[in-house]
């Protein structure tokens, strides 16, 4: 539900906490895209426990914003409750070592992946250095099962911490129990990752700035800077998207202020000051050229926040 008087009633039990019509897509890494009805920063659980009392009977659409670097919300903007999360979850806290070699760190669901990947590399800890080439956060890593070079978050996740913006509970699950497959978790859109555990090795404080060094020198010669969300598509089985969107003549391809990258296909640049309108038009030209082409049906990886089919 989201109706006008909905939006007011949520606003105003919130109070203070509750930004009206604040901008969302210049929250997200492509810079476009309209505001959100209501944008809550919470920086305490004792905030998202107020946005589940306030909205519950309301039942406004909720979307749990992280760094935006998986995301594109629409020109029209999402007419329900956007949260950020800030303050108590940017903690990153290291666990003493256990008798096997491993450690456990206890990242808040607002950390950025990079500088969770610098700070434990810096310490000699080793299993996270793939994050530092994903511009997200650790809450989007665990719903998306963020990953790369070899690596996903799956892989080294203990257990996620979640608030139920429902009924404004708390429980730990273990990352056994997420459901964690490729860009995938079972995690909805009412789950708030508030911190995560993950399992790290003790090892060469060396090797593993080397690594991230590696990995960000690969990163930029490999991928565009400037406004998108990372790979567009999601690789379908035994194949890439990059490898199809190319061979179906998209590479260069332009609709309106959007443009499918010249380095790397899979990407679709906005331009500064564009339209997501424009980003959702080439993403399905792109997607019916490789289902012609190819014979493919492409799915979309990023995620499309108030469109009609949004998930
Ligand atoms: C240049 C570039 C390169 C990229 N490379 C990679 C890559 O190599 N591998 C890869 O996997 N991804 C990559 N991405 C995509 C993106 O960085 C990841 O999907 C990342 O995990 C998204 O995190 P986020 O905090 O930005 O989430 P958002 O984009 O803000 O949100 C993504 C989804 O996660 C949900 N979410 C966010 N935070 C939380 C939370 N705290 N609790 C619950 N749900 C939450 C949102 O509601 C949304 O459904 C890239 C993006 C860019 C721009």
């Amino acid at each position: 539900m989201s109706t006008t008087t909905g939006v007011a009633r949520v606003a105003d039990a919130l109070g203070v906490l509750a930004l009206r019509d604040a901008p969302l897509g210049a929250r997200t890494t492509y810079r476009v895209g309209g505001t959100a009805a209501i944008l809550v920063e919470a920086r305490s659980m004792a905030d998202l426990v107020a946005v589940a009392a306030a909205n519950e009977g309301a039942a406004l659409d909720v979307l749990v914003l992280g760094r935006g670097s998986n995301v594109l919300v629409a020109d029209a903007g999402f007419d329900g409750i956007a949260i950020t999360l800030g303050g108590d979850f940017e903690s990153i806290e290291v666990g003493d070592d256990d008798h096997d070699g491993t450690v456990a760190v206890r990242a808040g669901g607002a950390v950025a992946l990079p500088v969770l990947a610098r700070r434990l590399a810096e310490q000699g800890l080793t299993g996270l250095e793939w994050a530092v080439g994903v511009p997200g956060s650790v809450g989007g890593a665990v719903r998306m099962n963020a990953g790369g070079h070899g690596n996903d978050t799956a892989s080294s996740l203990r257990a996620a911490e979640v608030f139920s913006l429902r009924d404004a509970t708390s429980s730990v699950r273990a990352a056994s129990s997420l459901a964690l497959s490729y860009r995938r978790s079972n995690l909805g859109p009412g789950e708030v990752v508030t911190a995560a555990t993950f399992q790290v090795r003790r090892g060469d404080a060396a090797a593993a700035k080397r690594t991230i060094a590696e990995i960000v020198r690969w990163r930029r010669e490999h991928q565009p800077g400037g406004p998108n969300a990372g790979s567009v598509f999601t690789n379908p089985p035994g194949d890439h998207a990059g490898r199809l969107v190319e061979l179906a003549g998209a590479k260069g391809l332009r609709h309106g202020t959007a443009m499918v990258s010249e380095k790397h296909a899979n990407f679709i640049q906005a331009d500064t000051g564009g339209r997501a309108d424009d980003v959702v038009a080439l993403i399905a030209e792109v997607a019916a050229l490789v289902q012609a082409h190819a014979g493919i049906a492409l799915s979309t990886e990023v995620v499309l926040v108030g469109y009609p089919a949004a998930r």
